[in-house]
């Protein structure tokens, strides 16, 4: 059961009772509400701590959980920021991508990957605009935790069905929200990029991949094993599938 998205706020969008998606130019993030707490979706880059903070304080409630899709630095970068004040909330990524998230290891593209691409100035100008939002920050987060893909997890009053994408990196992870048909799809299924012309479900540009193959069979069985009915991207608008 769907319905027509309603506004609650300039960058908020009600896709379905207690799930609020925000999106922005350069990334988007998802808020879940009930039971009294907030669990968030992702976290924006370091720069978009305030708007975060914001968005959770129109919603409304305790943030109890933070489930990250991937450490990509526009994706944790205010977690943080949050977690100092919101102490007792949980960061939960897939085991696979805890060293991302902590930041041992780094699976992200970087200048030097750029660099064959800088001539194309929607390239150039999209890198300036992630690196002058923290791109380049450390943004690791200190203790997260595993959670278990493919189980059934309830956050704020959902049920959350963690779904392992790998990829985009090692460890991806979409969350699947069945009682709304819901996918939130990180950067596994975007819709749009600031660097692309592409519109409707896709993989990012190869450059932006840990493991391009690994990522289009990711987004393919994805969308042929579960009945999604609207797309929440990391990038892009939200889409309603036919
Ligand atoms: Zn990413």
């Amino acid at each position: 059961m769907m319905r027509t998205a309603g506004r609650t706020h300039p960058n908020v969008e009600v896709i379905a009772p207690g799930i609020h998606f925000v999106q922005t130019p350069l990334v988007n993030w998802t808020v879940l509400s009930g039971d009294g707490t907030l669990t968030l979706i992702d976290a924006g880059y370091p720069s978009d701590l305030r708007r975060v903070s914001r968005v959770l304080d129109d919603v409304g409630g305790e943030l109890t959980t933070v489930l990250i899709t991937h450490g990509h630095s526009d994706h944790i970068g205010a977690v943080r920021g949050l977690l100092a004040e919101w102490p007792d909330a949980a960061v939960l990524a897939s085991a696979d991508e805890l060293p991302n998230v902590t930041r041992e290891v780094t699976h992200q593209v970087g200048v030097q990957d750029l660099l064959p691409s800088l001539w194309r100035p929607s390239v150039m100008a999209w890198t300036a605009r992630a690196i002058a939002a923290g791109g380049l920050a450390d943004v690791g987060v200190p203790d997260p935790r595993p959670i278990e893909p493919g189980r059934e997890h309830r956050f704020s009053g959902h049920r959350v069905i963690p779904v392992l994408t790998p990829g985009h990196t090692p460890g991806h992870l979409m969350y699947w929200l069945p009682d709304h048909g819901v996918l939130v799809s990180g950067d596994g299924i975007v819709t749009g990029h600031p660097t692309s012309r592409e519109h409707g479900p896709h993989v990012l540009a190869s450059m932006f991949n840990h493991d391009d193959p690994v990522a289009h069979a990711s987004m393919a069985t994805v969308l042929d094993e579960l009945p999604v009915e609207v797309l929440l991207p990391g990038h892009g608008p939200w889409l309603r599938l036919g």
